[in-house]
């Protein structure tokens, strides 16, 4: 596939912004589907405080400390602790698991919660 600088118009505050060739790569090597975002960086970042399921890979999880990690779709990664995993925890916990998950704020930061497997 190619990629190259997209130059898009952002659906909340109609800024402009460039979807950059980097961000496709990353996105793909994440193992997410080639998708164009409606907004810009900072409209995406406010909406990731929001509520709403989210797609993520799971980066590791530790299964004696019962905690891992989630790396979002911007690249940045998001505690969860098994306790926050539905249905299937044997799949959620594999390294590069797709998961779906929502974000909830805890007197020590972010974490992801209704953490199950995407198909
Ligand atoms: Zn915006």
């Amino acid at each position: 596939m190619t990629y190259r600088d997209e130059l898009l118009t952002c659906a909340t505050c109609g800024k402009t912004f460039i979807y950059r060739v980097e961000e496709q790569r990353q996105q793909a090597a994440l193992g997410f589907e080639p998708e164009t975002p409606q907004q810009c960086a900072d409209c995406r970042a406010q909406e990731a405080l929001g509520p709403g399921l989210r797609a993520g890979v799971v980066k590791w999880f530790r299964e004696d400390k019962h905690f891992g990690f989630i790396t979002q779709r911007d690249g940045s990664d998001i505690f969860f602790h098994n306790s926050g995993i539905e249905g299937d925890v044997d799949q959620v916990m594999k390294e590069n698991a797709p998961v779906w998950y929502e974000v909830t704020t805890t007197e020590r930061g972010p974490q992801a919660i209704n953490v199950h497997l995407r198909e």
